[in-house]
């Protein structure tokens, strides 16, 4: 547990929240400011920042436990789908250094917006690039 990390506090329930789930590895509770009802965030009980930083149970726990507080969420409020997300890094809008996943319901129409510009990449840099990432694989 890190003392200075809200998530950790949380966690330890030193700070009030609205807990869905836990288990041994990953923990689940109400966002504070949803951008949708039912907007839930998950994160493992270990205080790490990115997802690289998890390992063996510890990350194979976040991610059933990923996948079990998203079917709760289904099945509690039959929303007609879900935005599923990470936010790594102060750039990538990562508020909180304890890694997290959003769970967002979504309906039609509901206003929430994730839409950007898409880029422009050249034939051969999407070659270069898939080449540079899978050689680190
Ligand atoms: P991120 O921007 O990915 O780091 O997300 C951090 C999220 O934590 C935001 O959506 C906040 O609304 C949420 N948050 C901040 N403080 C609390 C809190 N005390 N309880 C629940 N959610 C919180
Ligand atoms: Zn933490």
């Amino acid at each position: 547990m890190s003392v200075d990390c809200l998530f950790c506090r949380i966690i330890a329930g030193e700070i009030p929240s609205y807990n869905v789930y836990e288990d041994e590895f990953a923990f689940a509770f109400l966002d504070i400011n949803p951008i949708a009802r039912g907007h839930t965030l998950v994160l493992p009980r270990v205080h790490v920042t990115k997802l690289a930083e998890l390992e063996g149970e510890a990350l194979s726990g976040l991610a059933a436990a990923l996948q079990r507080v998203a079917a709760g969420v289904e099945k509690a409020l039959e929303p007609e789908g879900l935005n599923i997300f990470i936010n790594q890094g102060e750039v990538a809008g990562q508020v909180i250094p304890h890694l997290h996943a959003h769970i967002v319901p979504r309906e039609k129409g509901d206003g929430v917006r994730f839409e950007t510009p898409v880029v422009k990449l050249a034939e051969e840099e999407f070659g270069k690039v898939s080449e540079l990432i899978s050689k680190t694989i």
